[in-house]
């Protein structure tokens, strides 16, 4: 017999008119999903907009530069003819990245230095844009509506985005200082983004062998410590050889690819 939870989300399944039912790229993960693709792709443009409301963009024109054509590179493997990508450095020297629903990725400026590198920067921007096209925060929204109600899955339905749907999504989607790369979805999202954005890189002709490092940087910039970052991220040592048992085929897959950009442009 359901439970009370199950027959509220099969409701709104099919109030939604969708099965909720997909598989994540690459990984052929099955998920639930509730959310539709269009409301996803509402819900991530508004936050965005609330994001580079709040934060200013960077000054750093060469940077910007880098981080428009990192960004299409790796677009261009995605596969998403729906979305309307933009890529945006933030001044803000928190060590954070995002990526929503339809292809709006902001990188904050405190992430460069840990990049070292073009490829560094790829790891970074290919594990964010992981997330979105594989739609953890609407998988993620979908597992919390049980939690919430469906009065708030009516408010999407019709448009009425209150505060506290703004407020859900954009902690669904990985926006906000303690979200995004910093805190930011399970275990299982952040390993499916790891290898997605491993296989992503090495598509777009960026040396994959860049990510273990990349990460081993990143976890000795501050970062961790956190109870938080210590119960749902996965910890550096499992990261990087998890990431490193996937580079024979990710290497394979540079090899093969059209392009070769190796490690990049230094940048710093
Ligand atoms: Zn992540």
């Amino acid at each position: 017999m359901p439970n009370r939870r199950e027959i509220l989300l099969a409701g709104t399944a099919t109030m939604f008119g969708c099965c909720g039912c997909r598989s994540a790229p690459i990984t052929g993960r099955p998920q639930l999903k509730l959310i539709p693709t269009s409301l996803e792709m509402q819900l991530g443009q508004q936050s965005f907009n609330d994001v580079v409301q709040s934060v200013p963009a960077s000054q750093n024109a060469h940077w910007q530069q880098i981080v428009s054509r990192v960004g299409q590179r790796i677009a261009a493997e995605a596969n998403q003819p729906k979305f309307q990508w933009e890529f945006r450095l933030l001044a803000d020297q928190t060590q954070n990245a995002f990526c929503l629903p339809g292809g709006k990725v902001a990188i904050y400026e405190g992430i460069i230095p840990a990049c070292q590198n073009e490829a560094g920067l790829a790891v970074v921007m290919s594990h964010e844009i992981a997330h979105a096209i594989a739609h953890h925060g609407a998988e993620r929204m979908s597992q919390q509506a049980g939690v919430s109600g469906v009065s708030t899955m009516l408010g999407w339905m019709m448009n009425d985005v209150t505060p506290a749907t703004k407020q859900l999504a954009m902690q669904a989607f990985g926006t906000g200082a303690r979200y995004g790369l910093l805190l930011p979805y399970s275990r299982k999202h952040e390993t499916e983004a790891d290898e997605i954005g491993l296989m992503l890189m090495a598509k777009a002709g960026y040396d994959p062998t860049e990510a273990p490092l990349f990460w081993g940087r990143f976890a000795q910039g501050g970062s961790t410590g956190t109870p938080e970052w210590a119960s749902t991220h996965p910890s550096d040592d499992r990261r990087a050889a998890e990431l490193t048992a996937k580079l024979p085929t990710a290497n394979s897959i540079y090899e093969s690819s059209n392009y070769r950009f190796g490690k990049g442009e230094a940048l710093v």
